[in-house]
């Protein structure tokens, strides 16, 4: 798996001997190998200086193990940061709390979530045998509310019937009251996205949290953002107090270097992974995987 950057380190440690400790020289010069393997997999740039500033003390003078060569120690190090950093913990959606437990589904335009939406509400009904309820609080884009309730019939979840020109505050607290008065264990509520993060798209979605006090508010992102990620990342989780990220387009061919740069600057976990388009593909999320995956 690590082959590429075991085979670069292996040779940038050729000349060590088996005793003694990692020098420094040798640990900056395969830091120049990881740093690159990070900035290929797109991850951002301050959490790649931070990441390589804190692996590179946490390398030199370490003893060089009889068992391994320097390189694969050196690989093996950065391999177990890279796991700590991204959450080694596998954590899931809470809805421990008193029923209807609200979650509210935010992120960008196009960035999955009204797939995750549906994805989530599916495996609550059918794993967790919660009953669920959605309900769209896209009253910008045409058809987004039409979207989700021909979602909710193709995987069996009520949504909230559509009345138009309710405005997403009040289509919440019909959400909520329906909700209470038929029984719904959990109602996951879409918000509207735009395509960049915008006062007005904050300042709709911070009425609606005010309004609800969400159990699990999840910042759907996609797993292809490059550098913007952690712009995205960061101005939720300041605006409206994320609990968790749900990483998508994870089938796709992008290395996955956002998912540390969001955890990096929020701190908070990653906790479910999509793998496609339809509703079945939605994964726990492996840390180690990803890792290998960022480090090529
Ligand atoms: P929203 O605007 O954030 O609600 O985005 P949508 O849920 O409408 O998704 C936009 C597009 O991305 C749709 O074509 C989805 O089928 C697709 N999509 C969502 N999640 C994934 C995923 O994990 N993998 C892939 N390949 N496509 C996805």
């Amino acid at each position: 798996m690590f082959d590429n950057l075991s085979d670069k380190l292996g040779g940038i440690f050729d000349g060590l001997k088996r005793r003694g400790a990692l020098k420094e020289s040798d640990v900056q010069a395969a830091m120049r190998e990881v740093r690159m393997a990070l900035l290929e997999a797109d991850v951002a740039l301050p959490v790649a200086k931070k990441f390589i500033a804190d692996v590179t003390k946490e390398a030199v003078g370490q003893k060089v193990l009889k068992s391994v060569s320097p390189g694969q120690q050196v690989v093996k190090i950065v391999n177990d940061a890279m796991v700590e950093m991204l959450g080694s913990e596998s954590q899931s959606i809470s809805t421990a709390s008193v029923p209807p437990v609200p979650i509210l589904m935010v992120g960008l335009q196009g960035s999955g979530k009204t797939t995750s939406t549906g994805k989530i509400a599916k495996r609550l009904t059918e794993k967790e045998n919660k009953k669920v309820l959605m309900a769209s609080l896209d009253t910008r884009r045409p058809a987004a509310q039409e979207q989700l309730k021909i979602l909710g019939e193709q995987i069996g979840v009520k949504t909230l019937p559509i009345i138009t020109g309710q405005q997403p505050v009040e289509i919440a607290r019909r959400a909520m009251d329906a909700a209470k008065l038929q029984g719904f264990d959990v109602v996951m509520l879409d918000t509207a996205g735009r395509l960049h993060v915008d006062a007005d798209l904050m300042t709709e979605v911070r009425m609606v949290r005010d309004l609800v006090n969400p159990h699990e508010t999840l910042l759907v992102a996609d797993s292809l953002t490059g550098q913007d990620a952690v712009n995205v990342a960061s101005e939720f989780d300041k605006q409206v107090n994320i609990t968790g990220v749900v990483l998508t387009r994870m089938d796709g061919d992008g290395r996955g270097g956002a998912a540390l740069s969001m955890r990096a600057v929020t701190g908070k976990p990653i906790k479910l992974v999509g793998t496609g388009e339809k509703m079945e593909a939605l994964e726990e999320f492996h840390p180690e995987r990803v890792a290998s995956r960022i480090l090529g």
